[in-house]
Parts: C-alpha cells; sequence; structure tokens
C-alpha cells in the first residue's frame, strides 16, 4: 500500500481525454541546461523503454523549445551534480494519437518531482546532493509541499539513509524499479522535473581536483532552517538550557579508524574538563546521534562523510577534522567549507597525521578500499614513498584511496596543540548573539557645493543623509565611503568617513566636473550599494 498512488481521487477517463486533447505542457526555467527546472502538465513514462515521453497535441506546450540542441548534451541535471554525464534529463516525443496503440496510461494524481539522487550510500552525498536541495526545489515551488510525491530516476535502491528522505514529503517516495509495478505506461499529471543546485557548496572533481564551488549561494542561516525542519520531523526539540557541556567524538568502525579511540578520549575530556563520547553510524540511530551532535560543543572526527552531520551542531560549537598521513587537508575541504559558510557560526580545526609511524596502510585490500597490489611494483613503490597525494580527479585515484583507508593513531599532544591554537578557553556554544550581517541602504539627499580660490584652489562640500534602514538598527559603527572622480579619469580617490558631510580640498582642480560616488559601510565589512552618482562643478 506504500505504493497506492490514488490518495487523490482523480477520474479517469477525463484525465485521458486531456492527455489525447492537449498533450504534454512543459515550461521551464534556467537558461542553459545545468540551472534548469522544468514544469510538466502530463509528461508520461515508458517503464518498457524506460523513457520519458513528450505528446505533442495542437494544444502542447514547450518551452524552451530548443530543437536539438535539446541533445547538447540535455535538457537539464537529473541530479544537484552540476554537468554529470550520467544525470541528465531528457524526453522522446510522440504524436498524442500514438495513445491510441499505447498501454492504457496509469496516472500519478500527486504533484510529483523527479529527480535523481547521487550517491544515497553516502552520507555526505545523502545531505549535500539530495536532501537539501530537494528541500529547497520544493520551497521553490509552492505546490511542491508535503504532499507531493518524490520519484528517484538514478535506479537505486533505497539505500541505507532512506528513512532521511521520507521526512522531505508524507508520501512515500517512489523508486524507478517500482514504477514498473504501477504499470507500462506512467503520467504525471503535475510534475517538476530537475533539483535547484542554489545550496551545494562542494564540487567533487570530475572535471578539475575538487574543492568548495566557485560562486557559493547559501549561508548557514538557510541550512539551520533546513536542520530545524529536520529535527522537527525526527522529533527532536533543542534543549535551550542543556545541563552539561561535552565533546563527541564520531567514530568509523570498519575503515579509516582512530587506533588509539580510548586514549584520544581520555584526553580530550581531561583537557577540556568535559564529558567526551563517542557516536558511529552503525551503533547509534541516525536520530539519537542528531540529538547528541544538536547540543555539543565540539565534535571531532577522521574525514568522512559522517563529518556532514556538523550540519546540525550548534552556533560557536568546533568541529576537528582529521586527516591520515599524506593527505593534505587544504585539498578536501567539504567539511571545512560547510563549517566555515557564513553564518555558521562553528570554529574549524584540520589536523593531519604527519608521523608515518603513526599509520597503518592496507596495500592487499581490494583497491575500492585503497589497496595496491593490483598496480605494478614501480608504482606501488613510489605511492609508499610519496609524502603527500598529489591533487588528483575524482574518483579511482588509487594513490588517493591508498592513503585515505590508512588508519591513525593520532598524536595527542600534537592534536591538542592544534585545538588550543584556536579554542583558547572551554569550546562550545556561544550565548546567540546577533551576528546581524545586515547591510546598509543607499545614503540620501547628496549634495555638493564648490568653492573656487583664484585660478588654481577649489573645494567640494559634500553631505548627505543615512541610509534609511539606519534608523531601526542598532550597528555598532558606522562609516562612509566617498570616491572622487574627475569627469573623463579612469582614476578616483577614495575617503572614508565618520561623518555625513566632508569638504574636499586636495587635488580639487577649479572649472572640473567631478563624479562623486557615496557608499555606506556598517561595521566595517558590509559594504552597502553606491548612491546615484552626484555630479559636481567647481
Ligand atoms: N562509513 C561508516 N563507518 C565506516 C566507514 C564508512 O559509517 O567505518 C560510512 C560513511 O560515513 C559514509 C559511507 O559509509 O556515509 C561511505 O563511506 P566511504 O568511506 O566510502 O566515503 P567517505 O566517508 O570517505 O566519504
Amino acid at each position: 500500500q506504500s505504493q497506492e498512488l490514488s490518495q487523490v481521487q482523480i477520474d479517469y477517463n477525463a484525465a485521458l481525454q486531456t492527455l489525447v486533447e492537449d498533450g504534454t505542457r512543459m515550461v521551464c526555467t534556467g537558461r542553459m541546461h545545468t540551472d534548469r527546472i522544468c514544469r510538466f502538465r502530463s509528461l508520461c513514462y515508458s517503464t518498457e523503454a524506460e523513457e520519458f515521453i513528450y505528446f505533442h497535441s495542437n494544444s502542447s506546450v514547450m518551452l524552451p523549445n530548443l530543437g536539438s540542441r535539446r541533445f547538447q548534451p540535455a535538457l537539464l541535471d537529473l541530479s544537484s551534480v552540476e554537468d554529470h554525464n550520467t544525470q541528465y534529463f531528457n524526453f522522446v516525443e510522440l504524436p498524442a494519437a500514438a495513445l491510441k496503440f499505447m498501454p492504457k496510461p496509469v496516472f500519478v494524481p500527486d504533484v510529483a518531482l523527479i529527480t535523481n539522487r547521487f550517491n544515497p550510500d553516502n552520507l555526505m552525498h545523502v545531505f549535500h546532493d539530495d536532501l537539501l536541495p530537494i528541500y529547497y526545489t520544493m520551497q521553490q515551488f509552492p505546490d511542491l509541499d508535503l504532499e507531493a510525491r518524490l520519484f528517484f530516476m538514478e535506479g537505486w535502491s533505497e539505500g541505507v539513509h532512506f528513512d532521511l528522505y521520507k521526512l522531505l514529503s508524507n508520501k512515500q517516495p517512489l523508486l524507478r524499479e517500482q514504477l514498473k509495478t504501477l504499470g507500462r505506461l506512467i503520467c504525471f499529471t503535475k510534475s517538476y522535473v530537475g533539483l535547484s543546485k542554489i545550496t551545494t557548496w562542494y564540487q567533487y572533481g570530475f572535471v578539475q581536483p575538487q574543492g568548495p564551488k566557485a560562486n557559493i549561494l547559501v549561508s548557514g542561516n538557510e541550512i539551520r532552517q533546513f536542520t530545524k525542519f529536520m529535527m522537527g520531523k525526527l522529533n527532536i526539540s533543542l534543549e535551550e538550557s542543556s545541563s552539561e557541556e561535552y565533546i563527541i567524538v564520531f567514530s568509523r568502525t570498519i575503515n579509516r579508524l582512530i587506533l588509539n579511540e580510548a586514549e584520544l578520549i581520555l584526553a580530550l575530556a581531561q583537557e577540556f574538563q568535559m564529558k567526551t563520547i563517542t557516536v558511529s553510524l552503525e551503533e547509534h540511530s541516525f536520530s539519537d546521534i542528531v540529538r547528541l551532535i544538536s547540543n555539543a560543543s565540539m565534535l571531532v572526527s577522521m574525514h568522512g562523510a559522517q563529518l556532514v552531520m556538523s550540519l546540525f551542531l550548534p552556533r560557536g560549537a568546533t568541529v576537528v577534522e582529521l586527516f591520515p598521513y599524506a593527505i593534505n587537508p587544504e585539498h578536501y575541504t567539504p567539511y571545512k567549507t560547510l563549517a566555515t559558510l557564513p553564518g555558521m557560526d562553528l570554529q574549524y580545526i584540520a589536523w593531519q597525521n604527519t608521523d608515518r609511524e603513526d599509520t597503518v596502510t592496507y596495500p592487499d585490500r581490494p583497491w575500492d578500499q585503497g589497496g595496491i597490489a593490483h598496480l605494478d611494483k614501480a608504482e606501488q613503490e613510489r605511492i609508499i614513498k610519496n609524502t603527500e597525494v598529489p591533487r588528483h580527479l575524482c574518483c579511482r585515484n588509487p594513490e588517493w584511496l591508498f592513503r585515505a583507508y590508512q588508519d591513525t593513531k593520532v598524536n595527542i599532544p600534537s592534536l591538542i596543540h592544534v585545538i588550543r591554537q584556536t579554542v583558547k578557553s572551554k569550546p562550545g556554544p556561544k550565548k546567540q548573539k546577533w551576528s546581524g550581517g545586515l547591510y546598509p541602504g543607499k545614503v540620501r539627499d547628496a549634495k555638493c557645493q564648490a568653492s573656487v580660490q583664484g585660478t588654481s584652489e577649489a573645494k567640494l562640500a559634500v553631505s548627505w543623509q543615512i541610509p534609511w534602514n539606519l534608523k531601526y538598527l542598532k550597528v555598532r559603527e558606522v562609516k562612509y565611503e566617498v570616491w572622487i572622480q574627475e569627469q573623463g579619469e579612469n582614476t578616483y580617490m577614495p575617503y572614508i568617513l565618520s561623518h555625513q558631510n566632508h569638504t574636499f580640498s586636495e587635488n580639487i582642480k577649479p572649472f572640473t566636473i567631478y563624479l562623486v560616488w557615496i557608499r555606506c559601510i556598517f561595521n566595517k565589512n558590509l559594504l552597502g550599494p553606491f548612491a546615484d552618482v552626484l555630479l559636481c562643478s567647481t
């Protein structure tokens, strides 16, 4: 009954008639396949051909109408990973009259979001590529509400984290395989295809070595709105005045182990005078981990997907990421980028094992667990000798895998030293200070008055009013930046001023036209927009 679609009653004959007469209608947002999401009426899917179908009729609409550019390379990305050639969406076209010769369509009455999960077995990918993008795609389109139904077309089975996907809507998500059990021709009454990439912060290294995305558009605020939603669905309430402060060591139990975990826990507890506990995905339920993390002062963990759970840390908490030998922390920064997003308000610390004595390698394991026995001898020796994995592309670099799946004996004094460089006193959630981050509006009523003294000297008195929004704000420091540019010149003289007027006399010539640009700055780094340029003739 989880696959029961007909919670909303539809009139089958009316639906069929609409499909035959009106065909498919599609209107999309986005200029390129990488930023496109499409809204469809009567998009169909053949479970035998495993193809989406667009039916042409006298009333069908296709915007953008790309012609054969629809295949160069695709209409859109079905996952949030940019331009990945296994994640493209397209449809085949048929005249609506062909329906006469096709299997009877089964209609999906729910509003559907049709998309691909990228790697549902890896928790980092689950949150970054799927859950956050799905959540915010649903926020973008009002009819994708909690009664909408998710359709995952990547072809994977549910995977270990399927319960998380179920939190996003009240209806059971359906997988590609399950569509076959519904019928041979499925028609989505109303559907959205694609996924917003607006919340993603990391690129995994398919075309250039991995790193933060070039133009990050998400801040801690949106991340925390999402985690608040997830915690609500998991029935976890934020304990406001939580009694005890504690540190969490998030351990892995299968590979990339911390070999001296007991020693590490004791050392952290002693150094910071805090209870220190371990959690792992194998030994704790997801809800328990979220509950614990959402009140923790510090999260310590080996580099790895479990660190995406720092999403749930309270503001002010510290993330300590441990890197195995020969792995440069600067080259693998999905969790650093997350922790340091503006407004996440987390402290991030990386520690790397630099001592060969403290690492345990596994050259004889299968290649995907870091084994290198399949490589030729010279290559094996080179890898073993090397002290740092060179930057590389995803996803099968044997040197990277060899080093990534080492176990590590953490050098405790070295780790404590690194943490102490950042965490001076007790780590932990700070009282939620209003970090603000509100920008000034334009300055208003800018005026200038010129006065000429003789043939070579002049003065320019410029005044303006405060930005309109300032009177509603408490701002620590308000400054003004003024640029004076002689008309026709490329250069300008910049000034930072504290008052709302100033008389400029340096380098001001008589009988000259100056362009005066003024903007307000809050708290040193919150730059407002320039007001309309002021023309001043001396
Ligand atoms: N994982 C885990 N315990 C382990 C090893 C892996 O819970 O001992 C989880 C890990 O958090 C991730 C998934 O298994 O969600 C895949 O781990 P993998 O090592 O392939 O990826 P990575 O953590 O390096 O991203």
